[in-house]
């Protein structure tokens, strides 16, 4: 190679320096699954490789309301439903997730919601639209609505920005008439029970008429008792919502043997928070510290 050709090639060089130089100041750390360096400039702050790890769950038997999986037909009745939707006669009619709550999925999912990745939101909303089912047909998008005191202390709506996708994708209305009027505690380390009184009277639906008669499709990012996604869907059937649809990104899999760990464990997934992001464990420690967060 001639002197000018390794000019060319050292400015090429220096060129390719600079930009990777800037590249790692807004992704210092690489691939925040992997740590493998990060090779394509993009806001999302994971590889390619670990967007595609994420896996559609696989059930051989599963509650035909709520799609909980088990691993036999024991705890289904004869209409094929879990114990749970038995109880709960205001319900939604169907549940949809797209994977269960573990492994990379779920460190996705808590990058994007604790860690406030929010470019997260497409790659994540690509699962939720694998998960669509082709056969029913809906009116209108509903997101799970946050309080707004939890919204303002995380900034954005994790619901929200995975529904939008779906949303445009489907030219169907995100609507905004559901609303949480409670700010609730976590509902992390409640048992069912717990969790529905936990829930009582948090959700209301503001101009009913706009909604009254449509077919709903209620997306949150993660299914794990369905007790927020029953108590919205109760609020959505009582202002005369003909049809309620949950889809979630995942469902915690009583199947896995880290199923119960839920959101409790978010230190021990390596994932720091960027900048200090109040988690919802933070916010029941400080309602059990006496806060009084209500
Ligand atoms: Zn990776
Ligand atoms: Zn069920």
């Amino acid at each position: 190679m001639g002197p000018g050709g390794s000019w060319a090639n050292s400015r090429f060089s220096v060129l390719l320096t600079t930009t990777q130089f800037l590249f790692n100041l807004v992704f210092p750390d690489g691939c925040r699954l992997c740590d493998q360096p990060l090779l394509n400039v993009s806001r999302v702050p994971v590889c390619k490789a670990c967007l595609s790890l994420p896996q559609p769950l696989q059930a051989e038997f599963f509650c035909q309301t709520c799609r909980t999986p088990f691993l036999s037909s024991y705890p289904l009745d004869h209409d094929g439903q879990c114990a749970i939707c038995r109880e709960n006669a205001v319900n939604f009619d169907f549940a949809y997730s797209f994977g269960s709550y573990e492994g990379p999925l779920r460190k996705l999912i808590q990058l994007f919601k604790y860690g406030k990745v929010e470019s997260l939101a497409g790659p994540l909303s690509a699962f939720l639209l694998r998960a669509m089912p082709r056969d029913r047909n809906f009116d209108a998008i509903v997101a799970m609505p946050m309080h707004w005191r939890k919204q303002w202390e995380r900034g954005f709506n994790q619901a929200e920005l995975l529904a939008q996708p779906v949303a445009r994708r489907y030219g169907l209305r995100l609507a905004t008439n559901l609303r949480r009027k409670r700010y609730t505690l976590s509902q992390a380390g409640l048992s069912e029970a717990g969790r529905r009184q936990n829930l009582k009277g948090s959700f209301a639906v503001t101009r009913p008429e706009e909604i009254a008669g449509k077919r709903v499709l209620l997306i949150d990012d993660v299914f794990t008792t369905g007790a927020t996604l029953r108590a919205a869907s109760a609020a959505l059937k009582s202002a005369g919502v003909a049809r309620v649809s949950a889809l979630t990104l995942a469902r915690v899999d009583g199947r896995a043997p880290a199923a119960m760990n839920l959101d409790t464990d978010f230190s021990s997934t390596g994932l720091a928070p960027l900048g200090r992001a109040l988690t919802e464990s933070d916010a029941r420690r400080k309602v059990s510290a006496g806060s009084g967060i209500r």
